[in-house]
């Protein structure tokens, strides 16, 4: 009889042969074996305790390398917990591939074990998604899931596996034709190049502005845009500001830089450069009272129907890197640049300068118990010490959040992964295993709020398993917001006895939880004893939580988004 090969297995050398190198997931029935013939194919597969941090590990690690990673999820409740990954990557543009097993087709409808209608339950957050009926479709299914969320706009794929047919087998001979068959036949959404009569109108209105800006983002990092965008900006001496995770391409402190004059920025310019970033909340819709009516944008993004959406002045479809290049070369036929001693730039320089000093005289004060202030310089100072490679950081909460996004320094790109578009809270230990396993020559340090933690703490054990260079600050001020803010009148009724909605265990014992499997937990609340456990927990590179004890008062409800709440 000719040599059989298992679905397991064919899973396993299609993904290899279509790039994957990474998975992340919570095995259990139907996908042990999957998981297991995918390590023996040459798969890095990550093990977590709950499928929604595999999930934000899994969207976070398509950002850092532009290539899909899988989250590998049981069928049911265990496709259901990796949605909140799988919609990350969705809200993110990043690209991920979801593949669930999920119940015999022939004992769906009768209440199967785990039994979902998966296709139908991740509809809202996929590009495409596919569920094989039969073994013979498992190539051609796996280059599609693979080749569509990483190609375009990068988003989450689904591959839905039945049982019964990771159990089905074929000749390996089959087998090889089929894999060979989905190779020849690829799906990767084409690049459009741009039109010689859009880069001439971009390059008019840019050459003709008064105050005119470069905005980047998270889209400009998927590009790997850095070198062409800090030409663009050297090259015409036009400020720019970086969106949250777009810090770092270029280095927060060049001379342009204009993120500490941010709303003068946004507020006065007259045209604007975007790359690889959405006029959506985190860029005020583009629209007044932030920015000016009048104001001419430019943007350069991947995606057509993100430039429809956005009506701009001029829309350059197309990949960052490719059209900033394009861009730089016809300036440099015919060159101009701004100049220190122009007006807006030199508006900008000097706003900069006054709010980094004011913020600086904040920063300085040693104030004990700790605000988010002084502990956040303490941490920054520590980063910038250790030089280049430079860390990654990761960063969630409200307040721990906002302020280290005004205070931590990003030297180099993609080196921050935040809450993100969709200000997803809980993505932290999922996204540090994620840049441990992608970047591995770099420390990963989390800045995290106790809430933030909390959604996956279990996770350190993960760290600790795969000893990760991870250090995981967790600013500890005993609640989601902190102290019980309630109004007396608020705090009534049967259950007024209860902790206050927004309340955790005082003083809770965080970096005990580490210790647990082995790791180091520090517990601080000084900054002499800050500064030794940074010390000592960077160059140990070992996996490693910070507790460090927060006034519970200090910051505000919702951080800087109480206009929301
Ligand atoms: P940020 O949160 O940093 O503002 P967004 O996630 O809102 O960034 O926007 C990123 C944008 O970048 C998306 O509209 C996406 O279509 C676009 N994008 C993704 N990859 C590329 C690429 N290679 N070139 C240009 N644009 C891209």
């Amino acid at each position: 009889m000719a040599e059989q090969i298992d679905c397991n297995l064919l899973v396993a050398k299609a993904l290899t042969l279509a790039g994957v190198t990474h998975m992340f997931g919570v095995v259990g029935i139907p996908v042990t074996s999957l998981a297991n013939r995918s390590v023996a194919s040459g798969v890095r597969f990550i093990a977590f305790h709950n499928e929604q941090s595999a999930g934000y590990a899994a969207s976070a690690f398509g950002y850092l390398t532009h290539r899909p990673a899988v989250l590998l999820t049981v069928s049911g409740p265990g496709a259901v917990h990796g949605l909140a990954g799988l919609s990350n990557a969705a809200a993110n543009a990043w690209p991920l591939v979801m593949i669930s097993g999920s119940c015999n087709q022939f004992d769906a409808g009768r209440g199967d074990f785990q039994e979902l209608d998966q296709i139908a339950a991740v509809k809202p957050f996929v590009k495409f998604s596919v569920k094989v009926k039969d073994i013979r479709e498992i190539p051609s299914s796996v280059f599609s899931v693979v080749d569509l969320a990483g190609s375009g706009r990068p988003g989450g794929c689904y591959l839905d596996i039945p049982a019964d047919v990771l159990h089905q087998s074929l000749p390996e001979s089959e087998a090889n034709r089929l894999l060979d068959e989905a190779e020849r036949n690829r799906t990767i959404e084409p690049i459009k190049n741009v039109a010689n009569d859009e880069i001439a109108k971009a390059i008019s209105v840019i050459r003709k502005a008064e105050r005119p800006l470069i905005v980047f983002g998270k889209g400009a990092g998927l590009a790997r845009a850095e070198d062409e965008i800090k030409l663009l900006v050297e090259r015409t001496g036009i400020p720019f500001l970086p969106t949250p995770m777009g810090k770092g391409l270029l280095p927060d402190a060049h001379e342009l830089a204009a993120t500490a004059a941010r709303s003068l920025a946004i507020g006065k310019c007259d045209v604007a450069v975007v790359i690889g970033a959405r006029l959506n909340w985190l860029l005020h819709f583009g629209e007044p009272p932030k920015w000016s009516k009048d104001v001419k944008f430019v943007i350069i993004d991947i995606d057509e129907e993100e430039i429809a959406l956005r009506k701009p002045y001029v829309g350059l479809v197309g990949d960052a890197k490719r059209v900033v290049k394009v861009l730089n070369k016809e300036i440099k036929d015919d060159p101009f640049c701004l100049g220190r001693s122009h007006q807006w730039v030199e508006a900008i320089t000097n706003k900069v300068r006054e709010n980094v000093s004011r913020m600086e005289a904040q920063l300085a004060k040693d104030v004990v118990p700790f605000n988010f202030l002084t502990p956040m310089r303490i941490i920054r100072d520590a980063i910038i010490g250790l030089g280049s490679p430079a860390p990654i950081l990761v960063s969630e909460g409200a307040n721990t959040m906002d302020v280290g996004r005004s205070v931590l320094v990003q030297t180099e790109p993609r080196t921050r992964l935040d809450a993100g578009t969709w200000g997803t809270m809980g993505v932290g230990l999922g996204y540090c295993i994620a840049a441990a396993v992608a970047s591995p020559d770099r420390l990963v340090v989390a800045v995290e709020g106790d809430s933030g933690f909390g959604f996956s703490a279990m996770e350190v054990e993960t760290l600790v398993r795969y000893q990760l260079p991870v250090v995981v600050i967790v600013f500890n001020n005993g609640g989601v917001y902190g102290g019980d803010r309630r109004n007396p009148e608020d705090i009534t009724g049967p259950y007024k006895d209860d902790p206050a909605p927004t309340s955790f265990v005082p003083g809770a014992a965080y970096h005990l939880l580490i210790e647990a499997f082995g790791g180091k937990g520090y517990l601080v609340g000084t900054p002499y004893e800050l500064k030794s456990a940074l010390t000592e927990s960077f160059s140990a590179r070992k996996p490693a939580v910070i507790n460090v004890t927060i006034d519970p008062f200090a910051g505000a409800e919702s951080g800087r988004m109480q206009h929301k709440n």
